[in-house]
């Protein structure tokens, strides 16, 4: 059931049992009121105790909320947000805020702004880069262990979504990278050459993206 704590509308899951004496009101991290009770309690009973205990409940939830985006934080190309709660849709980006519904699928909105921004880096690096490369394609995809890739067979280059959250020379240096690849497919002294060629502070924001 729903529920308005304070204006603002909460999600209850009950479980109801014979053999629970007690009712019990705990919030999960999907910030939503637990309430496990014996099944002769209704839902209205429910719905006072809850509101009895109102402060408390509001508590737990702030807590919960809390340590949900102490957890995830928002970084959006290498900046941090504090992130609000709307009930709006969507995401909107301020100064030092983001207003975001709780509802939003975060890496989907990650990927429909990568998709964008990605390939526009990938245009300008493969028309600043030094040497003659075959156009690829590209692929974005949330990998864990690696930056990008770059398959030198199908001259694909493979980003990861989680560059979104570094600043943009990050994203530049690892297109330089995977770009060339193209040219040296292993990482040779020649290769770390041309990538120097094509990124001066390689090195520098290599250090960045490994902490
Ligand atoms: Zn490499």
């Amino acid at each position: 059931m729903m529920l308005k704590v304070n204006g603002k509308d909460y999600e209850v899951v009950i479980t109801k049992k014979l053999g629970n004496r007690n009712t019990y009101i705990r919030v999960k991290e999907d910030l939503k009121i637990y309430v496990t009770t014996n099944t002769f309690v209704s839902n209205k009973e429910i719905e006072n105790i809850i509101l009895k205990s109102k402060d408390s409940v509001l508590k737990m939830i702030d807590k919960m909320e809390k340590r949900c985006e102490k957890k995830s934080g928002f970084n959006y190309l290498g900046k941090q947000y504090d992130v609000i709660y709307t009930s709006n849709t969507g995401i909107v980006l301020g100064e030092e805020k983001v207003f975001v519904n709780r509802d939003v699928d975060l890496d989907k909105w990650y990927k429909k702004e990568a998709s964008k921004l990605f390939q526009e880096h990938l245009d300008l690096c493969y028309n600043n880069f030094s040497r003659n490369i075959p156009y690829p394609t590209l692929t974005i995809r949330k990998m864990t262990t690696r930056w990008g890739v770059c398959n030198t067979k199908d001259k694909r280059v493979t980003l990861n979504l989680e560059l979104m959250k570094k600043p943009i020379y990050c994203l530049d240096y690892v297109i330089m990278h995977e770009l060339s690849h193209l040219i040296h497919p292993n990482h040779s002294k020649e290769f770390w050459l041309l990538v120097e060629e094509n990124c001066k502070d390689y090195k520098k924001i290599k250090k960045i993206l490994k902490e």
